[in-house]
């Protein structure tokens, strides 16, 4: 037998114990194995199937291998797939053109991971905030909400109020002033002269999906504008569908300054990321300033420019705001019975089990032994986020699953 064949054969366990002496341990994966996927569903490598209702936190919106993606990601790797920014491509000026038009700004700063537009947002924020709004050099804040995730970068980590993720990263990049999230009156506190931005998440992902009251995207809309600094939306998980509208703000007809995009803009095909902005804001970035080898890169756009596409539909959004009720229904019909709380909108819900039943790492490894994917986060609490081309019909499977292992026991 070749080596690479014997490498195939091997199970599961062998290749979560393969991994232990050779891959680095920031993750602590739940126990599957996945060779294969199509839609709403992933087979692991001895060939059993679950229904994956965690879709790569969001970066797998319209499934596994959504066949309008794959075919613009074939077509674009038959052609040119990286030039650099040093030359133009003749895929960017069409992404960028349709992605302006379906957030209602104006201009794009394309990047690849999350991380790296939350970093360019960050940079964009503050050379306006000297440029336009003439703050002292060095001096300018940026005010963001306690519970945040916005990814993993040592500035990132900065301003993190989650322990496991800044002890034993600093020193930290000065700058940023941690408020309550969802407290319009601690907000307004923190801003002052020195204020270059506002950055929330519109509903806080990592956190439990935490989603704030009625008004508080608004009052952050009002406040940002009555003092004169950016309202910075990072809806890198929140966007693109998920919550039953494009985008999580536009719950509260409120366009940002900035808006931050990734995940499932890149199809869960290729990592994609943008900075979606007014020209008045993102036009402060001059050549030399700022950049990405990857950025903007030919098969990004090409499959951005897809997503896109997807979205101009409307279906998505349609489904996630449909079957959001049917989610909706289903917890709370477990209300008490295990489930302690949720919050749920659209295709996305954090679920706060009942610590007496197990922790949400225990519930969801029962769960992956009932064939359905979840991911825990923040100790007792689930986080549901299945693709938006999920069935009613699937969808109610993976309900039922969580009863069962509710009713059963971790
Ligand atoms: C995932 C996420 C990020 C970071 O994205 P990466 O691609 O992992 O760097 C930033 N902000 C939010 C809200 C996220 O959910």
């Amino acid at each position: 037998m070749t080596v690479a064949a014997s490498r195939q054969l091997r199970s599961s366990a062998e290749l979560i114990s393969a991994e232990e002496p050779v891959l680095a341990h920031n993750y602590h994966p739940l126990p599957v194995v996945v060779a294969r996927a199509e839609g709403t569903w992933v087979e692991d490598v001895e060939g059993r199937r679950y229904l994956d209702m965690l879709a790569g936190y969001s970066a797998l919106n319209f499934g596994h291998r959504h066949p309008a993606l794959v075919e613009a990601a074939h077509r674009q790797l038959d052609r040119l797939t990286l030039t650099s920014r040093a030359f133009h491509n003749d895929r960017l000026a069409r992404f960028a053109e349709s992605l302006a038009a379906l957030t209602g700004l104006d201009m794009v700063l394309p990047m690849n991971t999350g991380a790296e537009a939350v970093e360019s947002a960050v940079k964009v924020a503050r050379k306006w905030a000297y440029e336009v709004k003439g703050v002292a050099p060095d001096r300018a804040t940026i005010v963001v909400a306690a519970d945040n995730f916005h990814g993993r970068t040592t500035t990132i980590v900065s301003f993190s109020t989650d322990e496991s993720a800044r002890a034993g990263f600093g020193p930290f990049t000065p700058g940023f002033r941690v408020v309550p999230y969802n407290d319009l009156a601690a907000l307004e506190a923190a801003v002052d002269e020195t204020t270059a931005a506002v950055l929330i998440e519109p509903i806080q992902g990592e956190a439990g999906v935490v989603i704030p009251d009625d008004g508080y995207l608004r009052g952050v809309r009002e406040l940002t504008r009555r003092t004169g600094c950016l309202f910075v939306a990072d809806e890198i998980q929140s966007g693109l569908g998920r919550t039953g509208r494009t985008l999580a703000v536009d719950h509260e007809d409120v366009v940002p300054d900035v808006l931050l995009l990734g995940k499932a803009l890149g199809g869960g095909i290729v990592p994609v990321s943008a900075v979606v902005a007014r020209r008045d804001v993102l036009e402060v970035l001059r050549p030399g300033e700022h950049g990405s080898t990857f950025g903007g890169n030919p098969l990004s756009a090409a499959v951005g420019s897809a997503v896109v596409e997807l979205l101009e539909t409307g279906e998505f959004q349609r489904r996630a705001a449909e079957l959001g009720v049917v989610l909706r229904g289903g917890l709370a019909a477990l209300e008490g019975r295990g489930v302690r709380a949720f919050r749920a909108r659209g295709l996305w819900a954090g679920v706060d089990i009942d610590p007496a039943i197990g922790t949400g790492r225990q519930i969801s490894e029962r769960l992956m032994r009932e064939g359905v994917l979840v991911k825990d986060t923040h100790g007792s609490t689930i986080r549901l986020a299945p693709p938006l081309t999920i069935t009613g019909d699937e969808l109610r499977t993976a309900l039922g699953a969580l009863e069962k292992v509710l009713v059963e026991g971790a």
